[in-house]
């Protein structure tokens, strides 16, 4: 399929300096920042800086440059928060089934409390 990426969405202003974000962060083609509405005591989300709408957009797409830099960049996040130890969970969503509610690639990356099932019912 072919992916559309919409230049008003909110991480593509956040990457463009028009709204601010709490930095974890920042490498060549990637930037993690905290969750506006964490769900746990750690709460980060890592974006490419490149236009790419989801993960299967990025991995079809992307270059593996950007690709290295965006794993390794979720990986120094993980240390970073020091969440390695207890354990952490990753979420990409996607489309409307995924709810993916801003359409720039983002993994969250949720830890500092058990974290229950996978998936909630509904
Ligand atoms: P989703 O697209 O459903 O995977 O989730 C989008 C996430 O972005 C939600 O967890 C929001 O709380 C978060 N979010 C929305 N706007 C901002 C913002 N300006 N800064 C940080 N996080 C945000």
């Amino acid at each position: 399929m072919a992916f559309t990426y919409d230049d008003a969405n909110i991480f593509a202003k956040i990457l463009r300096g028009e709204i601010p974000n709490d930095t974890v962060l920042e490498t060549a083609h990637s930037l993690a920042f905290r969750d506006i509405q964490p769900q746990a005591p750690c709460h980060v989300l890592v974006i490419p800086k490149g236009k790419y709408v989801s993960f299967d957009h990025f991995a079809q797409e992307a270059s593996e440059m950007e690709i290295v830099d965006y794993i390794r960049a979720v990986g120094k996040v993980c240390e970073l928060e020091g969440v390695s130890e207890d354990g952490f969970r990753l979420i990409s969503n996607a489309g409307r089934d995924g709810v993916q509610e801003v359409p720039h690639l983002h993994v969250h990356i949720i830890a500092g409390r058990p974290l229950g099932r996978m998936l909630a019912k509904g």
